[in-house]
């Protein structure tokens, strides 16, 4: 049922307009202007970003900090005047916040400017970014630890003190796992399981403070499921993907190495020409405030763009072409275009033919490709194929599991010691007594695309021969001047894998790895976890070992799990590829004890229930019996989706109210900034209040005891809440003499740093690796003070490239990956699926989306397929608690095309019912008819429909909570989404990168 709407408690006093002109921000104005105003009636601030500073503020008024209302991590300018947050505007000196001016200069303040010339200089930032005030001052954040007095989920709460909290926790996890029994194995018939220490996990839905929870629940109480966090319902797949392809048979994530690089991004500012598959810079991907600014650049510089989405969203508004793509299917639209770029020989031969670093340095090419290794057919013990490289030790018989290529003159050769080998080749090798047919990795490619037509591959994508053509076309057009990527829409599929490795590979085919305008790994940022400080070293740790609940990192085979291993199917689906863990995962498999069950569960800024497909009614019913999790406890700010079912909710401080070091996401500028809070007390002297009145202004002292206070002074940062928890514990790795570093830089001999007792000890233990490390690289004496004065520490504007590499002159980019690109996903060719048995194809390819034991998504009476899609106006789950953001946007709705609503007579503002297989029951929604979405698509934003969040009271100490029923708004498409065949307590997934599915569900439309 549709929920009543309740805005009175949003603030009356601010209307959409008068918001929007308040941010100065053109990228998020400019996203939303189409829809509330025309840009001619448009302050001059939106249109040109520059939002004038105010006359009365000073450089005391300023303080830099991180922003997370996304995952973009930009820059904050506080402004923060006698204790009190007024305004947050972007940090001048990061480069997500600032890049070049229209006539292509640097816009970006040099690192060497000083605080007091740059107060003036305001970097820019979304409308999100600019709420994040109301994140602080929300009037419903819990101001006490609570303590469930009702059954779970009743509602009702006692306030407790943090002492009686850490206690009685404490208590609880020693008499479900007690002290005398966690070395013991969980299982002793199953030691693969571990020890009784992994039923406790820690589940932070997003974290940026990993080093700390990892200090604390890996190595000081030694679970392995010490980080079970969300990425699988984020993009991981596309990060596992981008890791096949720079993999490192030597490298150190699972049992067969590991991948390098986890993501790529467009060098824009450097392009010519973009195709964004499934990616929405202008309004969801990330940096997006960053990027939206440079695409907007990039167009005044003449480039061009392409979005290939279902939906006409902003990035296709602003886009030369809009590609409207049937989802699931951007796999048929790149191996279409490789097929033609192949038959027309437009790719770059001479950089495929190298085989190495050494061949490739002297050609001037950073990177090099896997592209004439050569790929055996082989056949195991139970006579199934499967394929893998052809390895030195099968062919010359030495110890060299090194590749091998063909040349026309050498013959074959280690690809070490070849120069260049055979693109296009084929042989049949005698190997072990036995004939194997080998193929270059190219030819396989090849092979794989050449394996339907073009019409074939148009008729499932919808998108014409032509269409497909010219893309491809235009894309081979601009040297290394062009790129193609993709985010969400290709990966949250089931075949979401084999999409992203045919779009990236459009990339391998013009060899753009380092190249201006192309591809870039990000140019990272300097080190704060080590240096002076180990942060990740303890007196007294844990080593961890055994499965984790999610089945995440190991592999499914006699020889990893051979107690647990029953054949196929298993009895739950595991993930040796899922490095990035499975969040879908967690809830399922503590209903099925499977693995094994677990006792208490730690949750940090998670919504699982809220954003998992499908995911509230496997929740619900598992949560709700104690037997099956003795104790969940919620670190959360607000009472929402998963705290509300908590036994305990510790109440966490904002991240305005945090420290933490974040990196730069993906942008050609290195850079680290550092996160601290803007509100608060140090050792009761207030931030942004001047010295003269007491407080400790826009500084940080470092002497004293610099406990911090929020602005709720009895929350706690859940760095504070990680080391309250552990001392209640007795756990090592906190206190006295806890933090260790090497008795002189580089040393492997740790002597005592300094203590550990809050959380302002961790983040002088940051900043001293920090200054330390970036000092040495780039800033020589740089200081912690300088270091906080600007926000972290960040390159120069200008430098983002280099004339020369190798003795060779070119466009490159100065901070470069430099190493091996793959077609071919050697480890996954290797490893059979733990339900279906079979081995996984190693080159990209078309698949339709599909369940876990391979049967098809026949939904048949469900005609349309529903797609989720993110705002301009709100990130993930949690900005519905800023009024600004939900007055741009009241409530959300089912959109559906133009065409369709003809059909169904159908008009924008009708009430209409959407249903799955999954959920018959569907959901009720406003209609919103457009002409901005492909016909047989349903489109339904994330971001509403909350069911907490204080939007319902709660009642605290016997008294009724207030609420804002506004926070409720809207539908939440997540639970209509299809749950998997075999397994049926979790939805669709992508089986090697464990992503979950938002985009495979079929639904029915009709009027309510
Ligand atoms: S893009 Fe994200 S991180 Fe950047 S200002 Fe907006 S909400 Fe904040």
């Amino acid at each position: 049922m549709q929920k009543e709407k309740d805005c009175s408690s949003l603030n009356p006093s601010l209307t959409r307009r008068t918001f929007l002109q308040a941010t100065g921000a053109l990228a998020s104005a400019a996203m939303v202007s189409e829809v509330f105003i025309k840009s001619s009636e448009a302050a001059p601030a939106i249109l040109t970003g520059q939002n004038p500073s105010d006359t009365i503020e000073t450089a005391d008024d300023i303080l830099y900090t991180v922003c997370q209302m996304c995952h973009s991590r930009c820059g904050v300018r506080a402004k923060v005047k006698e204790g009190i947050l007024v305004k947050l505007d972007g940090n001048p000196y990061h480069p997500n916040n600032l890049d070049v001016a229209e006539d292509y200069t640097p816009a970006r303040l040099p690192y060497g400017t000083s605080p007091s010339a740059a107060f003036k200089s305001i970097g820019r930032m979304c409308l999100k970014g600019q709420s994040g005030i109301q994140t602080v001052y929300d009037p419903y954040r819990i101001q006490h630890p609570l303590k469930r007095v009702g059954s779970r989920n009743s509602g009702r709460w006692q306030t407790i003190s943090w002492e009686q909290a850490f206690r009685e926790i404490a208590d609880r996890i020693n008499l479900l796992i007690p002290p005398g029994d966690r070395d013991k194995l969980i299982d002793p018939s199953r030691p693969e399981l571990g020890t009784k220490r992994n039923q406790l996990a820690f589940a932070p839905g997003r974290s940026v403070e990993k080093e700390m929870s990892e200090r604390v629940w890996k190595l000081g109480w030694g679970t392995v499921n010490h980080t079970l966090d969300h990425t699988s319902i984020c993009e991981a797949t596309r990060h596992v993907a981008n890791e096949l392809i720079t993999w490192d048979p030597k490298g150190s994530h699972n049992s067969l190495g590991g991948g390098r690089i986890e993501g790529w991004q467009a060098d824009i500012l450097g392009s010519q020409y973009i195709i964004f598959f499934g990616a929405n810079p202008c309004e969801a991907d990330f940096p997006m405030v960053g990027m939206a600014r440079d695409l907007m650049q990039f167009k005044r510089n003449g480039g061009k763009f392409v979005a290939v989405d279902p939906r006409f969203n902003n990035t296709a508004a602003r886009a030369n072409q809009w590609v409207p793509i049937i989802p699931g299917t951007d796999a048929a639209l790149a191996m279409g275009m490789i097929s033609w770029i192949l038959e027309n020989r437009a790719y770059k031969t001479p950089y495929l033919e190298n085989t190495s670093k050494a061949a490739a340095d002297l050609d001037g090419e950073p990177t090099w490709t896997d592209a004439t290794y050569l790929v055996g057919t082989f056949a195991d013990s139970e006579r199934r194929q499967f394929q893998r490289y052809v390895t030195v030790r099968d062919v010359f018989g030495i110890a060299d599991d090194g590749p091998v290529v063909w040349h026309p003159t050498n013959g074959l050769q280690a690809a070490a010691a070849a120069q260049h080998g055979t693109l296009d080749f084929e042989t049949i090798l005698t190997i072990g007594g036995k004939s194997v047919t080998a193929k270059t990795a190219f030819r396989l490619l090849s092979q794989a695309a050449g394996s339907m037509t073009r019409q074939q591959y148009s008729t499932i994508c919808g998108i014409s021969v032509a269409t497909m053509e010219s893309l491809a076309r235009e894309f081979v057009s601009h040297g290394r001047k062009a790129a193609a990527m993709s985010y969400r829409g290709p990966v949250k599929h089931t075949n979401g894998l084999y999409n992203h490795l045919a779009i990236q590979h459009l990339n391998t085919l013009i060899g753009n790895y380092d190249y201006k305008g192309g591809c870039t790994a990000g140019a990272g940022g300097w080190n704060h976890k080590s240096g002076i400080v180990e942060l990740g070293k303890i007196t007294g740790g844990k080593s961890v070992s055994g499965v984790r609940i999610d089945r995440a990192k190991t592999f499914y085979n006699a020889v990893e799990v051979k107690n647990l291993f029953t054949g196929y199917p298993a009895r739950r689906p595991w993930f040796p590829f899922a490095i990035h863990g499975n969040f879908q995962e967690i809830i399922p498999g503590i209903q099925d004890g499977y693995p094994y069950p677990i006792k208490v569960l730690i949750t940090y800024w998670n919504a699982w229930p809220y954003s998992v497909p499908g995911g509230r009614k496997v929740w619900e019913a598992t949560v709700a019996d104690e037997a099956k999790l003795p104790l969940l406890v919620a670190i959360s700010p607000v009472i929402g989706e998963v705290a509300a079912w908590a036994d305990y909710i510790l109440p966490d401080t904002v991240y305005l109210e945090k420290f933490s070091a974040p990196g730069v996401p993906w942008r050609v500028n290195k850079g680290t900034s550092f996160q601290r809070p803007v509100v608060g007390a140090f050792d009761g002297k207030k931030i942004g209040v001047s010295a003269a009145s007491g407080g400790v202004g826009n500084t940080m002292p470092t002497a004293g005891k610099n406990d911090y206070s929020p602005a709720l002074p009895d929350t706690k940062s859940v760095l504070d809440i990680h080391i309250g928890l552990a001392k209640a514990l007795g756990l090592p790795g906190v206190g006295d003499g806890a933090l260790l570093g090497p008795i002189v830089p580089g040393s492997s001999e740790l002597v005592t740093r300094g203590h550990l007792h809050n959380s302002w000890d961790w983040a002088k233990a940051i900043l001293a690796n920090l200054g330390y490390n970036a000092a040495t690289d780039k800033y020589p004496g740089l200081s912690i003070e300088e270091i906080l004065s600007k926000g972290g520490v960040f390159d120069n504007p200008g430098e983002e490239y280099t004339g020369m590499y190798q003795g060779h002159t070119g466009e490159y980019l100065t901070h470069r990956y430099g190493d091996i690109i793959r077609f071919f996903a050697d480890p996954i060719a290797r490893t059979r699926d733990s339900v279906t048995g079979q081995y996984y194809s190693g080159v990209p390819h078309y698949e339709a989306p599909k369940h876990s034991d391979g049967a098809s998504i026949s939904d048949t009476s469900y005609t349309y397929r529903l797609i989720t899609y993110k705002l301009v106006n709100h990130g993930q789950g949690r900005t519905n608690i800023n009024p600004w953001l939900m007055l741009v946007m009241p409530e959300n709705f089912v959109e559906i095309s133009a065409a369709d609503a003809a059909g169904l007579q159908i008009e924008t503002g009708d009430l209409v019912k959407v249903t799955s297989a999954s959920n018959t029951n569907g959901i009720t929604g406003k209609a919103r008819v457009t002409q901005g979405l492909r016909p047989g698509v349903i489109a339904i934003s994330h971001h509403y429909g909350h069911w907490e969040q204080h939007s319902r009271p709660h009642n605290i100490d016997g008294k009724p909570t207030l609420y804002d029923a506004s926070r409720g708004a809207g539908i939440q498409a997540t639970q209509l989404m299809r749950a998997d065949a075999r397994y049926p307590n979790v939805s669709l997934q992508e089986p090697i990168g464990a992503s979950c599915s938002f985009y495979d569900t079929w639904v029915k439309i009709a009027k309510a």
